[in-house]
């Protein structure tokens, strides 16, 4: 059996393939084009895998481009599909908090992955990966360079929850002579305190994984931790979960 998991998001898409148990995963940007991202990723699994499109049983789409891909065979939200992600590489977690690109969320689990509660910003840019893209562009930085350029050491704290206005705080900030690093973890702090509230509020069981392409910086995920005084697991390829949950419902005909 063939099947492929999409996620379309906001930044970029993801897919997974799977065939007859091997997994292949894939990501491009989303572009203006939610649908063209969606055909770029068969495109791209089909030809690293050798795979005619005939062959594929079954497509599952999910993120906020879902509903313009119309050769889904099925749009699923994506808080199912990270339950179901993350229930499959870690069947341990219980709380699941995601950042990507424009929302983030918490989602409760239970003990066979179904979803109990959940929570979801998608109102506000702060405390989003988009966040942190400008803030990043503010700093001559890439958004990827930010986790390995904090210096916890030196926090500037950020009290503007508004990305125009943490935009100018930063400058101001910078205009002064503070140290870059000490910015960053202030932004990184100033992410984890948003989620953790969100969080908090829905209460938070253990073990809590980190997930979306936020979670690849170190230092929003030691900033989430500090915030909720716990461990916080971020699995390998934290960007695709919501793509594996897809193919693997897709594989269940879930
Ligand atoms: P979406 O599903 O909305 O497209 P993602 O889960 O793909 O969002 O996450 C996108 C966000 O992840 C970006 O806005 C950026 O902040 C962050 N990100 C992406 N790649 C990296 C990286 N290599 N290092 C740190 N952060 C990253």
């Amino acid at each position: 059996m063939i099947v492929i998991g999409i996620d379309i998001g906001s930044v970029s898409a993801k897919g997974y393939i799977i065939s007859n148990g091997s997994h292949h995963r894939t990501i491009v940007p989303t572009g203006w084009s939610p649908r063209d991202a969606g055909q770029a990723i068969i495109d791209q699994l089909l030809d690293a895998t050798r795979i005619e499109r005939d062959q594929v049983e079954r497509i599952y789409v999910t993120g906020y481009g879902r509903v313009a891909f119309e050769q889904a065979d099925k749009t699923i939200t994506e808080i199912k599909c990270h339950a179901r992600g993350i229930a499959e590489l870690y069947p341990e977690i219980r709380t699941i908090i995601d950042i990507g690109g424009q929302d983030s969320k918490v989602i409760r689990i239970g003990e066979m992955g179904q979803v109990l509660d959940f929570a979801m910003n998608d109102k506000c840019a702060a405390g989003t990966g988009r966040f942190l893209q400008v803030m990043a562009t503010v700093l001559g930085l890439d958004v990827s360079e930010l986790g390995g350029a904090e210096e916890p050491g030196q926090m500037q704290m950020i009290s503007s929850m508004c990305t125009v206005f943490a935009e100018s705080e930063i400058i101001g900030s910078l205009a002064r002579g503070n140290p870059k690093g000490g910015i960053i973890a202030g932004l990184h702090q100033s992410v984890g305190k948003r989620v953790a509230a969100m969080a908090r509020r829905m209460g938070v069981r253990e073990q809590v994984a980190f997930t979306g392409g936020v979670a690849i910086n170190q230092g929003v995920k030691r900033a989430v931790a500090k915030e909720l005084g716990t461990r916080i697991i971020v699995p390998e390829a934290c960007q695709y979960t919501g793509a594996l949950g897809a193919a693997l419902l897709a594989l269940e005909k879930g």
